[in-house]
């Protein structure tokens, strides 16, 4: 019998086919295209990116070799840093320009296509820059929100391989996030706790989708999983800003997102995935209500006519035989 699930954040259910059993051996993906053509991010091409924003580097100046972890702006940004809001409306429609910013972070000058092919202290630096670049843009008024993500695989929308990871800050606070956050509020509301404290207390006694319980943080497949292997990491420590954790936090982070990924891509075989951190907006201070934590999400199923249509996802996968996968995967 499948099991209609819901999600305790925003009410979205999940059908969970748990008689198809799916196995992780069942979305072997199509292996990833290697190009072997030119690469922009590699060291020695900093010539063919737009400008340098910041760089963590051992030496060199801008725009030259020497460095570690390095940030410029995207070449085809969605939102563009120049220039007033101009908020407006036309008749019942609201309308503002695109304001906002889009930047690239570049993970390793070397040519690798894994965030996992890096060490634990050079992901720390990278989880470091997001942090160091949120609370930069944070500082401009105009905008409301910052996203940190990363596209893995041309399904998950990467167009190169060369591994990074992508910042949008917004104008506006997006209708995800005000959504989770309203979830997030009324289950405070009404208990008088945080929803993701209780889920983390809930799940690390439990154990059953608990894939690494560490010290500040867990990974777990959530009860209402809307796709197979989907992972969350919580952190044990109720914050509801990413970029406010302070820096010698971020150790265990980096390790923890690792090993997570280390798991998912031995498991899948290196599947396409994308992962987001979700932080509460610039725009207001400290809730108690809101929990910083980040969503990993492998590209294995399609989203058709059904969840379009009704919200819903369809997933073949429990996440107790997910976590069970996960956990068993010899690393
Ligand atoms: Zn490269
Ligand atoms: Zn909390």
């Amino acid at each position: 019998m499948p099991e209609l699930r819901k999600d305790p954040v925003i009410g979205r259910w999940v059908i969970i086919a748990t008689e198809r059993g799916a196995r992780p051996t069942d979305f072997k993906s199509a292996p990833q295209v290697i190009s072997r053509g030119f690469c922009p991010f590699c060291e020695g091409n900093e010539d063919k990116t737009p400008p340098e924003i910041v760089a963590i580097r051992d030496y060199g100046n801008r725009d030259t070799k020497g460095w570690r972890v390095r940030v410029v702006s995207n070449k085809f940004p969605a939102l563009q840093i120049e220039g007033g809001l101009d908020k407006r409306g036309e008749g019942i429609y609201d309308l503002m320009r695109g304001v906002g910013a889009h930047e690239v972070i570049i993970e390793t000058p070397e040519h690798v296509t894994s965030l996992t092919s890096l060490s634990v202290a050079q992901i720390d630096e990278v989880l470091t820059m997001y942090s160091d670049r949120l609370n930069d843009l944070k500082k401009d008024k105009r905008f409301a929100y910052g996203l940190v993500f990363k596209n893995v695989g041309s399904i998950a929308g990467a167009s190169l391989e060369h591994t990074h990871s992508q910042l949008i800050v917004t104008p506006v606070v997006p209708i995800t996030v005000s959504r989770e956050m309203g979830g997030c509020r009324e289950f405070f509301d009404y208990r008088g706790r945080c929803l993701m404290c209780d889920m983390l207390k809930q799940e690390t006694s439990n154990g059953g989708r608990v894939v690494i319980d560490g010290d500040q943080y867990v990974s777990f497949e959530p009860f209402a999983s809307r796709f197979p292997f989907e992972t969350w990491i919580l952190p044990k420590k109720h914050r509801s800003h990413f970029e406010v954790v302070p820096h010698d936090e971020l150790g265990e982070l980096a390790d923890v997102l690792r090993e997570s990924l280390v798991r998912i891509e031995s498991a899948l075989e290196n599947p396409p995935y994308n992962y987001i951190i979700h932080s509460a907006p610039f725009t207001v201070q400290d809730l108690e209500f809101y929990h910083w934590h980040i969503e990993i999400i492998p590209r294995l199923t399609k989203v058709a006519g059904f969840e379009w249509g009704t919200g819903f996802y369809i997933n073949p996968v429990p996440p107790e035989k997910a976590a069970e996968f996960l956990r068993g995967v010899e690393k």
